[in-house]
């Protein structure tokens, strides 16, 4: 199937639901965003900085960029001026730079709490106390050009769909305790940000509000020719 025929496939299952579909397009060159995008497609995940910033030119201006992956607080500030949702956030430290850079570029700026929810050490994230320690910070209470918009979390890589409905219920609970604890009153505070190409259906199921889904779109990632 195409990539249009992909995007449309997704948008009619995501059709009456509350989620979202973010194409991740990492790997792939702007000639298949512009493919993507011409389909249908707004909200676009990167896990590179200086991938994203190369592309974020080339392409229209109403998409929605998602950064995904791992972010360096040293990177923040290429990003800053057009990034949409910064959905990897796990240090103080980090929020604090996304801080500076939102005020450096007069934006507000959206980020997400990454958990850790998978059962592989490799997999980054917060524990929900140092998510509520951020939270409690006279640092984070400072904060005028951060905006808390939702949670991520990766699943592991695995087939067993009671482990993974386990971990996408983990990171749900992790949303509600945030929500009913800090943001009772926000509208903003909303998304829940699991699945991927191979577990979108459970993640919709248990209550995902944006799908992360990349080689389900765009075939499998060649990383040896990739744009960046
Ligand atoms: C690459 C990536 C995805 C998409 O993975 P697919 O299996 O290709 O759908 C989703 N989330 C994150 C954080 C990623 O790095």
């Amino acid at each position: 199937m195409s990539i249009a025929e992909n995007i449309h496939h997704f948008e009619a299952q995501l059709q009456g639901t509350n989620c979202r579909l973010v194409a991740v397009t990492k790997t792939h060159p702007v000639a298949l965003l512009q493919e993507a995008y011409n389909a249908g497609a707004r909200l676009f995940g990167e896990n590179k900085v200086q991938e994203m910033a190369a592309k974020q030119p080339e392409l229209p201006v109403d998409i929605e960029w998602h950064l995904i992956g791992h972010l360096q607080t040293n990177k923040v500030k290429y990003i800053a001026p057009f990034v949409h949702t910064i959905q990897s956030v796990d240090s103080v430290k980090l929020l604090q730079e996304i801080e500076k850079q939102g005020a450096k570029n007069g934006r507000l700026i959206n980020c997400f709490f990454q958990f850790h929810i998978a059962d592989e050490e490799t997999k980054t994230g917060l524990s929900i106390l140092e998510a509520e320690e951020i939270l409690q910070s006279e640092a984070y209470r400072a904060m005028r050009h951060v905006r808390l918009t939702g949670v991520m979390g990766i699943a592991t890589n695995t087939d067993d769909e009671a482990q993974l409905r386990r971990e996408f219920q983990e990171l749900r609970s992790y949303f509600e305790k945030l929500k009913a604890s800090y943001f009772p009153d926000s509208e903003a505070f909303r998304e829940i940000s699991m699945g991927m190409s191979a577990d979108y259906r459970l993640a919709i199921e248990e209550g995902s509000t944006l799908i992360r889904v990349g080689s389900a779109i765009f075939g499998h990632r060649n990383y040896a020719t990739s744009a960046s």
